[in-house]
């Protein structure tokens, strides 16, 4: 550079930023290497506060928790807030929390609503103005930012004719208006009080190829970078650009985990990088997370899927383990190989190796989540199911807290009755959310709503009518003996069956069954109904065992007067 174009580079520098006194020498003393074991990764998730934390992004947390953890580096939360026109209220408490409910807090950076922690902050964009002051200070002197004065109209005018000649659009080469005008011109200008923003001044070409090496993907080629990106833009923040650069180098962070979509801009990063005397991290592209639609695949989309904010998962009631086992589904190929051969292990003992992370989408499997959830679940004790299930209510169904909170030696009794005895319908719970139907027969309360919501489910037809409905009900009801033995219960049963004119031998009522109006079975069927309004029930004994006397009573009386 000639010295008069470096003085000149200088005065601009200080016209823009005159209260900036401090230099990248002095950010680099401030923010020092970290000083962590060999090959240790710094990774950062850097989610923008739009109110929604997208079921794609906790995956990308996840593989940023566990490079770094695996590795023994650091993990650190940044909030990039530069878009403030996009930002919603209380993201920062929504994005903590949930990250935080499924394990994925934070070693570092942005722990919670308003609290920081570590010695690279601040964490949170809108707070590091004086540090990309700092950074485009440093391009301007170097003549590597200038400053541009095209309106919005000017843009879109550029815009347009690009578009209308079919060349690539943005603001570069002979399209850079402002690319060229002199010091002393924009100085005067400046002074004379003319808007203005910063722009990278680019020295790539689009017709010149370059490459990175993608930490996943291997090596990519790409068209070099000719944009003038914008740095900082007219309310004082920069770009996403230039801020990953400043921000990423000056927290040291050493792998840049980030979403496909960022891998056109990735030369524009490098070629910053390179501008500011910085070493590039290393970058790690993620796929996109993708649902089918008939035949094809397309994104998850926040519009469509209500899988696609994790919010969901957690007002369903899916076990956050499930989530994230699932997730490590997706993480790495051999993960689930892994997994068959070491059914208990801890998910920390898996190794989880970049070069077996696909590249192409994948696949949102729901069903394969819930056969995951459905087994955790199943391998739950009753004392883990209810406490699992207190937490969740009492955030997501106020009611059902209400009622299993009311007397929890009865609540854990009714998960133990179900743990013991009947296996299939304990398979079916796949989320907390699937409580309320299985379970609510035990709840007084909720066993009415349902019966005057629904009617009750008996199945009448030529034999089985109202009538005989009553009668088998008067006729138990009249037997019943809370005291019985379940040989004695049964044999009860057997005994009203048979007083009724059902058959109680298979065999018998198979060769002759117009003989009878139903079997044991159906017999039973109206008894199930009458307890808990379903067909298929765990055991009605230990059901009625557990409702007690006057209940198991009450409901009799009741589905008789129906
Ligand atoms: N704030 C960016 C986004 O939400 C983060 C990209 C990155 O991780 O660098 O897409």
């Amino acid at each position: 550079m000639d010295k008069e174009f470096e003085r000149k580079c200088y005065e601009l520098a200080y016209l823009i930023f005159p209260d900036v006194h401090e230099t990248v020498d002095d950010l680099e003393v401030k923010y020092p290497v970290r000083r962590l074991k060999e090959g240790a990764y710094v990774t950062r998730f850097a989610p923008s506060p739009t109110g929604f934390l997208h079921t794609g992004a906790l995956f990308m947390a996840l593989v940023n928790k566990v490079l770094a953890h695996q590795s023994d580096g650091k993990f650190f939360l940044r909030i990039e807030d530069t878009d403030q026109k996009r930002e919603v209220k209380g993201s920062v408490k929504l994005f903590t929390e949930e990250l935080k409910a499924f394990g994925l807090e934070p070693d570092e950076g942005v722990v919670a609503e308003g609290k920081e922690e570590g010695y690279y902050g601040p964490y949170t964009q809108s707070k590091r103005a004086d540090i990309y002051k700092i950074c485009a200070k440093h391009l301007v002197e170097k003549g590597l930012a200038y400053p541009c004065f095209c309106t919005t109209e000017m843009l879109q005018a550029t815009h347009d004719a690009q578009e209308k000649n079919k060349v690539v659009p943005g603001y570069y080469g002979i399209y850079a208006k402002c690319r060229n005008i002199s010091i002393d011109e924009s100085i005067a200008r400046i002074k004379s009080g003319e808007k203005y923003i910063l722009r990278f001044r680019s020295s790539g070409s689009h017709l010149n190829k370059t490459s990175f090496i993608d930490g996943a993907r291997g090596k990519i080629e790409i068209a070099e970078n000719d944009q003038d990106v914008v740095l900082i833009k007219a309310d004082g923040l920069p770009t996403y650009h230039f801020a990953h650069v400043c921000d990423d180098h000056f927290m040291r962070t050493t792998h840049v985990v980030r979403g496909e979509e960022w891998i056109p801009s990735t030369p524009i990063h490098i070629e910053l990088f390179k501008a500011m005397g910085f070493e590039a991290p290393t970058y790690i592209h993620v796929p996109l997370i993708l649902v089918k639609e008939g035949n094809s695949k397309r994104k998850l989309s926040k519009r469509k899927d209500k899988e696609a904010a994790v919010s969901y998962f957690l007002k369903a009631g899916y076990p956050t383990d499930a989530v994230i086992e699932y997730l490590y589904t997706i993480l790495n190929s051999d993960y689930e190989m892994w997994r068959n051969k070491n059914k208990e292990a801890s998910r920390d003992e898996f190794t989880f190796k970049l070069n077996k992370m696909s590249s192409a989408g994948s696949l949102l499997d729901i069903m394969k989540l819930n056969d995951i959830s459905r087994e955790i679940i199943s391998k739950m004790t009753a004392k883990e199911v209810l406490e699992n299930v207190l937490v969740w209510a009492k955030e997501e169904d106020k009611e059902l807290y209400d009622l299993i909170s009311k007397d929890l030696d009865y609540s854990l009794k009714v998960f133990s009755l179900e743990r013991e005895n009947v296996k299939k319908i304990r398979k079916d719970i796949i989320k907390w959310e699937d409580i309320r139907e299985n379970f609510f027969y035990f709840f007084n309360t909720l066993f009415s709503q349902d019966i005057e919501k629904n009617g009750y489910n008996f199945e009448y037809n030529d034999k089985i009518t109202k009538d005989i409905v009553n009668n088998v009900l008067d006729a138990y009801l009249n037997s019943y003996n809370q005291s019985h033995t379940k040989d004695e219960w049964f044999a009860n049963m057997k005994e009203q069956a048979n007083n009724l004119g059902f058959c109680t031998d298979m065999k018998e009522y198979k060769q002759n069954p117009d003989k009878y109006i139903g079997s044991t079975a159906d017999f039973a069927t109206i008894i199930r109904i009458a307890i808990t309004n379903r067909k298929n029930s765990p055991d009605i004994y230990l059901i009625m065992q557990l409702l007690g006397e006057d209940e198991t009573k009450n409901r009799f009386l009741k589905a008789m007067q129906s």
